[in-house]
């Protein structure tokens, strides 16, 4: 049998042809060059980024620090706006946000802002479409479109984190606490620029937003060689592995990449990981009813992470257009909660926010009831 190719992105020749590029896009160091190679002095970088960043400022005119006649043409060339919004959808009175956006060349994706009682959480995506093809999953059914550049994935951040300081959820203006890359695609296969994006978040201002690591979360199909790249990178994210089913020959079905590398391994690379950063990692379990919500499985899955420092993140369901399939019934859903917990197993059940608004978890947001961390 011939085993899927899967090769990590780490450069896309034909993306960067086509996407305008952004300081985002570039290290701190090259943000400068770049401002150089742009006829800058290579400060007015430092400038800008600490307008982006730390001020989240989009409107050039207020950036008294640099000359009035400059300032429009340095923001189109270091920050191009490269998502415009095209609509905003909330429920759960307004503390649920999802925005639909368009890119230059027309292609749509979306994110979710989610406000707590004590943080905002955003769920953006990393490509537009997915290649995984998980069939439960609405994204995977449409097929991957492109990767996003990190420019377009920092944006999108950015913009939540603007939308949060402004005070446009209900309960006033609040820091942005954490971001989860659980939209569309799977960050993984992009790699480089969803890692670019990371530091983007985690660097200090003015380089960065300042936000700490452990407050991102990198949600994987389990693309072992990117597990093992991103343990090498020395930055303690919060991973997610979305196992879904304890034994490989369902996984084979609901996590096709499986068959490229199975639940072992990803577990072992997951446990790489762990070992190296300290992070306990999470584990995504969709419920599907009479598929993978027996206690057998609960059972199973017990057993494989009695020992491990992981916790498991059960998710009810989101049933896509035309899919045969649906939640668990609630009796099934407590008693695999329950098996689990019998093995010492940490679990919590996500809540279903957005749901009303296709934002909810597979369709794109994905929020936890309880947090553990
Ligand atoms: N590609 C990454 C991130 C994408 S989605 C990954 O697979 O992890 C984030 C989570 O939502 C994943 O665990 C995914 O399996 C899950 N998901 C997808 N479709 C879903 C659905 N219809 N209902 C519930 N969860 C779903």
């Amino acid at each position: 049998m011939s085993l899927p190719e899967i090769k990590l992105v780490f450069d896309d020749p034909v993306q960067r042809k086509k996407v305008p590029k952004h300081l985002a896009d570039y290290s701190p160091e090259e943000r400068r060059d770049v401002a150089k190679a742009l006829g800058f002095p290579a400060f007015r970088a430092t400038q800008v980024s600490t307008h982006y960043f730390a001020h989240l400022s989009d409107d050039p005119q207020t950036w008294s620090d640099i000359p009035a006649q400059m300032r429009q043409s340095i923001a189109d060339q270091l920050t191009p706006k490269l998502i415009e919004l095209v609509r905003s959808v909330s429920c759960d009175a307004g503390t649920t946000r999802k925005d639909l956006w368009k890119l230059h060349d027309g292609v749509l994706v979306e994110s979710v802002l989610m406000r707590y009682t004590d943080r905002v959480t955003v769920c953006i995506s990393s490509q537009a479409g997915c290649g995984m093809n998980c069939p439960f999953c609405a994204t995977g059914q449409a097929g991957l479109t492109r990767n996003l550049s990190a420019g377009e994935i920092t944006e999108q951040i950015v913009a939540a984190a603007r939308a949060c300081a402004n005070g446009e959820l209900p309960g006033g203006p609040i820091r942005l606490s954490n971001i989860v890359f659980m939209g569309m695609g799977e960050p993984l296969a992009n790699y480089n620029a969803v890692m670019r994006s990371v530091r983007n978040i985690t660097d200090p201002n003015p380089d960065g937003l300042g936000i700490s690591a452990r407050s991102v979360t990198v949600s994987t199909v389990g693309l072992v060689n990117g597990i093992e790249k991103l343990t090498e990178e020395g930055i303690a994210v919060t991973l997610a592995v979305s196992l879904h089913t304890p034994d490989d020959e369902l996984r084979d079905t609901l996590v096709p990449i499986n068959s490229r590398w199975n639940i072992k391994e990803v577990l072992a690379a997951a446990d790489g990981y762990e070992k190296r950063t300290g992070r306990r990692y999470s584990i995504e379990y969709a419920l599907i009813r009479d598929i993978n919500d027996q206690s057998w499985r609960s059972d199973l899955l017990g057993r494989l992470l009695k020992n491990r420092n992981a916790h498991v993140n059960l998710i009810p369901l989101n049933p896509t257009p035309g899919s045969k399939w649906t939640a668990s019934r609630r009796e099934d859903e407590a008693e695999f909660v329950r098996i689990l917990e019998s093995y010492g197993v940490p679990v919590t059940v996500r809540d279903t926010r957005g749901r009303e608004i296709d934002g909810a978890c597979g369709q794109l947001a994905a929020a936890e009831k309880t947090r553990i961390d």
